[in-house]
């Protein structure tokens, strides 16, 4: 289960736990980007003042409205002790900006998500003197919209099993990618719920979203299979690109290049006593454009001979457009401690991956050595 938690009017809730007369007031942060409300309390938003809003308009619609020059430094310790109080109930949380991030509880022994709900609530509200909303559910584009969908101070669980007939009744604009634009043509087309976009016919479907309509069609069904992806801090990653001298569009080569990747990233893995669950290939193209295709595996692993049969699927999906390519990088995320594994006995039901684990330790203790030995895929890395 996945917990989506999007801190209340943000930038406007610390100034008013920092500077108590500003509480309850029809207040606004601005100045942090020239001339717009950044955010606004939601007793200005009663008032109609929005975000992003130029700050004219705001004083036109609300001509009492306090303004407060933001601080993002400011900010940002907040959401670091926002995000801290959270990683005591689960270390694989996914920040998507500076208030909002979605955190994995399925693994909690004890506690229940909405348990786990309840008591960040609380803690957040008593440390730092925020509300905030939390939906859960069991992918993300659930979790977000539970936790979208009764703003502020919500606490939303929609239980598993029950994704489709949650979003059913819905206006469409609630699923991803549905700007304005796209919005007005759903509706145009009769497709006015989540309910009509899932059982819209394919061909009503594509004329509405394109190439986005079978995507689109899983959401409305409450299918997400996108990974909480812990990459927002360097220290609980490993990631390597190169950018090649000239374009390379040979795939062989490529799988090579990552490959050999993958055999540096585990070793700096193997040396930190960490195992990775998540593998993320992105590549990018000459005119700088870049597609990605990330994959989470079943089981967490230090071993780069466990990653080696994702790397075409992972090269495939991320390489959506078959032109050549400038850069091409490998990341790992989702790092964990291998303790449960590594203890594990090496019973006879597992010689192939006992005789890889002594493999990749004889490597890194040659390799420490500065030995010039590297696997055969290297070969293959070469043009
Ligand atoms: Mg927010």
């Amino acid at each position: 289960m996945i917990i989506h938690l999007d801190a209340d009017a943000f930038y406007a809730s610390v100034e008013q736990v920092e500077n108590p007369e500003l509480r309850g007031k029809t207040m606004a942060v601005g100045g942090l980007h020239r001339g717009i409300i950044a955010s606004a309390t939601y007793e200005a938003r009663a008032r109609g003042v929005y975000t992003p809003m130029p700050t004219a308009k705001a004083l036109q619609v609300c001509p009492e409205l306090i303004l407060v020059r933001g601080d993002m430094t400011k900010y940002a310790s907040y959401s670091r002790r926002m995000f801290a109080l959270v990683e005591e109930f689960t270390p694989l949380v996914e920040r998507t900006s500076i208030d909002e991030g979605y955190f994995d509880v399925s693994g909690h022994r004890t506690l229940r998500p909405l348990e786990i709900g309840e008591r960040l609530k609380a803690r957040i509200r008593e440390e730092l003197g925020l509300t905030i909303s939390l939906g859960i559910g069991e992918n993300k584009l659930i979790s977000q919209i539970a936790a979208k969908l009764r703003k502020p101070d919500a606490l939303v669980e929609v239980p598993r099993g029950s994704a489709r007939e949650f979003l059913a009744p819905l206006e469409a604009r609630w699923l991803p990618g549905i700007g304005a634009k796209a919005w007005e043509r759903l509706q145009a087309l009769g497709l006015h719920t989540v309910r009509d976009v899932a059982e819209a016919s394919a061909a009503v479907l594509r004329q509405a979203a394109g190439n986005y309509a079978e995507a689109l069609r899983a959401f409305a069904c409450g299918c997400d299979d996108r990974p909480v992806e812990v990459d927002r801090d360097e220290a609980k990653s490993y990631g390597v690109q190169d950018t090649f001298g000239e374009n390379i569009d040979d795939r062989e080569r490529l799988l090579g290049i990552l490959r050999g990747m993958a055999d540096g990233l585990m070793a700096r893995v193997r040396a930190d006593r960490k195992a990775i669950r998540t593998a993320t290939v992105k590549v990018r193209y000459p005119d700088f454009t870049e597609d990605t295709h990330g994959m989470t595996l079943e089981q967490a692993t230090d071993l780069e001979t466990d990653v080696y049969p994702r790397l075409p699927s992972l090269l495939r999906g991320a390489w959506k457009a078959r032109r050549p390519l400038r850069l091409i990088s490998l990341r790992f995320t989702n790092v964990c401690e291998p303790a449960f594994q590594t203890e594990l006995p090496l019973d006879g039901a597992t010689p192939p991956r006992s005789r890889q684990q002594r493999a990749a330790q004889l490597l890194d203790e040659l390799r420490a050595r500065s030995l010039p030995l590297t696997r055969g895929h290297a070969l293959r890395a070469r043009p």
